[in-house]
């Protein structure tokens, strides 16, 4: 039976390193870093989201600034408020909440965001920066997957790491991180030839494709560490009619049965993914003050 790699109690640790390095940042430089996030529209999920990372930077002692935006609400005017932000010293990390309403053009507002301030780091200026191995902000579920594979290992060098999936949000800033670790990595995808045997040859197998327990134990290397990104929300009629239950890309009863270390779902990548937010908070007020960073929170 695998090691379970627990991403509540992780992402709790990370929470507590940022709060003293925040508590430090008060009482020696006077600085509190801020965190504003946008949200345009009532997407249920993304009301959650929104007000579970207002809370968590409260916790750990940062200042959070909330615009809540109607869903009409038109691109100059969503412009206008990204300009004040950028302008605001008291602001130093901004998240525009995906998905936008249809009618914006969400490019547009990620690569508006100051890429010192972009926390998500969807900014193109930070695409590249990452892809050319310099200093960035690093998008939060990659940087939490990669904080949990450097907790299991210790070093990742020379070790085989399949991701599968390309999204510019998970799959491909997960294999630059990888990659910069000195893994040896293949992205998979919708097209993959033989995916199966793709994923049997990885040390480290990191799935986010958004199919439900689409990867059985069988796909599963024995021994290999396997990050399940996923969060997939299916029908349980076993806990009455109308339920839902939350699953992961990975199907965990078998692939657990193989592997060596495994995250799950719920409680696995998802809570890392508001700690590493507040971690890249952090890290950008501490670059725009010039103070040194907190260790171990970046990539
Ligand atoms: P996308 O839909 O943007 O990308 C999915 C990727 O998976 C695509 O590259 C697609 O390939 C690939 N894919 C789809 N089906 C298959 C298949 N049958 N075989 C092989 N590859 C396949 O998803 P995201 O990257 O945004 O998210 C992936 C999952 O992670 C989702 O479940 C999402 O909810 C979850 N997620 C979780 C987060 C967390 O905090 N834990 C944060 C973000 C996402 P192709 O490009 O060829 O179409």
């Amino acid at each position: 039976m695998a090691d379970i790699i627990d991403g509540k109690e992780f992402a709790a640790k990370v929470r507590a390193q940022v709060a003293e390095h925040v508590a430090k940042l008060k009482s020696e430089h006077d600085i509190t870093p801020g965190l504003a996030v946008v949200l345009v529209g009532e997407d249920p999920a993304s009301q959650v989201y929104v007000r579970n990372k207002g809370k968590q930077t409260v916790e750990c002692g940062m200042a959070s600034f909330e615009h809540k935006l109607d869903a009409s609400t038109d691109q100059a005017t969503l412009m206008g408020i990204i300009e004040k932000l950028n302008a605001d010293p008291a602001v130093h990390g901004i998240l525009c909440q995906l998905p936008l309403p249809k009618h914006l053009d969400e490019e547009a507002v990620i690569n508006a965001i100051l890429p010192e301030k972009d926390v998500d780091g969807f900014h193109i200026s930070n695409v590249g920066l990452l892809a050319t191995g310099q200093k960035s902000m690093v998008p939060c579920t990659p940087l939490g997957c990669l904080m949990m594979l450097r907790e299991q290992h210790g070093s990742l060098s020379g070790m085989n790491a399949v991701v599968m999936g390309r999204s510019n949000i998970v799959g491909k800033p997960m294999a630059q991180l990888l990659l910069r670790d000195s893994c040896t990595v293949t992205i998979a995808h919708s097209r993959t030839k033989d995916i199966e045997a793709v994923c049997r040859e990885a040390d480290i197998l990191v799935a986010a494709v958004g199919r439900p327990e689409m990867i059985t134990g069988e796909w599963v290397k024995p021994g290999a560490t396997v990050i399940d990104v996923g969060i997939n929300r299916i029908d349980a009629p076993e806990k009455g009619e109308g339920k839902t239950r939350l699953v992961g890309d990975v199907e965990f009863s078998s692939a657990s049965e193989v592997a060596g270390a495994i995250t799950p779902v719920p409680g696995g990548v998802g809570p890392m993914t508001i700690a590493c937010l507040l971690a890249n908070t952090l890290t950008a007020c501490c670059r725009s003050n010039r103070l040194p960073e907190p260790e171990g929170l970046t990539a």
